[in-house]
């Protein structure tokens, strides 16, 4: 057993955890992270797509960055292209290494501690403090602490464990790093028969590669290698060997993201934008809120679930109508048949609609229930009156 005693331990140094890491520590808690990757390998599946209000908030410094995005080309499943622009950047596709080791390093400059290669095997809770047992370079230890925050991206072993729950529901994400031609912007690829429930992308990130990749609810990589082959036929691909990488996504939020002294967050918790899958940003968010609940938890040393509560139903007021109508767009989009998926592209496209759309109050590149209800009410064409019949089952449109 290590004697250390630390205030918070941190389990995953993705960007939830380290981000909770460094407020923490800025605070002038004592912070220990274990990361059961080692510093050289802390490799993603991930596009790193974020907001420009993201990475504002994650302050990461400009070196992540790989490319911008200010248009997409968004493609049917005949082909049919629409294409949308806006004057401002509004994103960035971020190096997802650099940006995790960005995030990590500015912990560490406030005194975070990390172990690598230290996987968490287990949380036990007493009434004094809880222990985390590890496996630091294969060595079983047992740290201790205050509190803990799991931030071990979706992996359901320790939430559940502590009677926390489980997500039961999720996406598969499929990706591989491409050189390619001719790929200057974003597209986005719709249709069930490209990736059943969800879409694809190809999204370059310098001269001559680019990340190719797609989310389904079932069979991605298969999907994705299929996807490959068309982009191959259509020569736009010029690498010989393509890695596929893959990794789940809750589609669902943890029962509950607290208990005696510990909290949940981001993916560990399912703060995840369910159209398009992106984390970063909700559970940076979550991250923000767990912080500041902790803080004050610590600082009262009240570290009941009672106290924690409160973090969970500040994220829900800040996340939850948006995860909620996010959950049931998607549910109702993986209903539609590939020809009604063309008939949304004509009405956004033929009415001018989407332009609209774009340079409206209702859009923004995170929040997108505002977005889904304004296309909602805007047109009567078929398809789009049966998405706002499935919805409104469950939402007030
Ligand atoms: C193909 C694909 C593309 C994506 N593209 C985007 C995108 O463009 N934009 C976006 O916002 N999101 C994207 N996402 C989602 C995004 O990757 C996640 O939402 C994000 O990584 C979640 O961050 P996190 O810190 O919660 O968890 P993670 O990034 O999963 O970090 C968890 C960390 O915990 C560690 N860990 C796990 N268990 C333990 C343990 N027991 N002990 C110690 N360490 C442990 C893991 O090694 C990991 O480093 C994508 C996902 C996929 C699959």
């Amino acid at each position: 057993m290590s004697g250390q005693f630390y205030d918070v331990i941190i389990v995953g140094a993705g960007p939830a955890g380290s981000y909770i890491a460094y407020e923490l520590a800025s605070s002038g808690h004592d912070v220990a992270v274990f990361e059961e990757k080692s510093a050289s390998r802390l490799n993603v599946c991930c596009t790193g797509i974020i907001s420009t209000e993201c990475f504002q908030s994650l302050d990461p410094g400009t070196d992540v960055i790989l490319t911008k995005v200010n248009s997409t080309k968004l493609f049917s499943p005949s082909g049919r292209c629409l294409r949308l622009q806006t004057k401002n950047v509004q994103a960035y596709v971020v190096n997802r290494l650099l940006l995790d080791k960005a995030i990590a390093s500015k912990a560490q400059s406030q005194g975070a501690q990390y172990f690598f290669s230290s996987p968490v095997i287990d949380i036990i809770p007493g009434k004094d403090g809880i222990q985390a047992e590890t496996l630091c370079f294969g060595a079983r230890e047992i740290f201790s602490a205050r509190a803990v925050v799991l931030a071990n991206g979706f992996r359901p072993k320790l939430p559940r464990k502590l009677g926390l729950g489980k997500i039961k529901s999720f996406l598969v994400g499929a990706q591989a790093e491409i050189e390619a031609k001719n790929v200057d912007e974003l597209e986005v690829y719709f249709g069930q028969e490209i990736a059943p429930g969800s879409f694809a992308w190809l999204v370059p990130i310098s001269t001559n590669k680019a990340y190719v990749g797609l989310l389904a609810t079932s069979q991605a990589k298969p999907h994705l290698q299929k996807f490959l082959n068309n982009l191959s036929c259509q020569g736009r691909i010029t690498s010989r060997e393509v890695e596929i990488e893959q990794k789940a996504i809750p589609v669902g939020t943890l029962a509950r993201s607290y208990g005696d002294r510990v909290l949940v967050i981001g993916d560990a918790a399912g703060q995840v934008k369910p159209t398009t899958g992106g984390g970063i940003y909700f559970g940076h968010i979550g991250a923000r809120i767990a912080a500041e609940v902790l803080d004050e938890a610590l600082g009262s040393d009240n570290l009941t679930a009672g106290q924690l509560s409160r973090y969970q139903k500040q994220w829900k007021a800040k996340m939850g109508k948006e995860l909620f109508l996010g959950y049931r767009a998607k549910w109702a989009y993986a209903k539609l048949s590939d020809r009604q998926i063309e008939g949304i592209f004509n009405a956004l496209d033929s009415s001018g609609m989407a332009e609209a759309l774009l340079n409206s109050s209702d859009f923004s590149f995170d929040w997108h229930s505002r977005l889904i209800l304004s296309v909602l009410r805007r047109s009567s064409a078929y398809p789009l009156m049966k998405m706002r019949h499935l919805l409104s089952r469950e939402a007030s449109l």
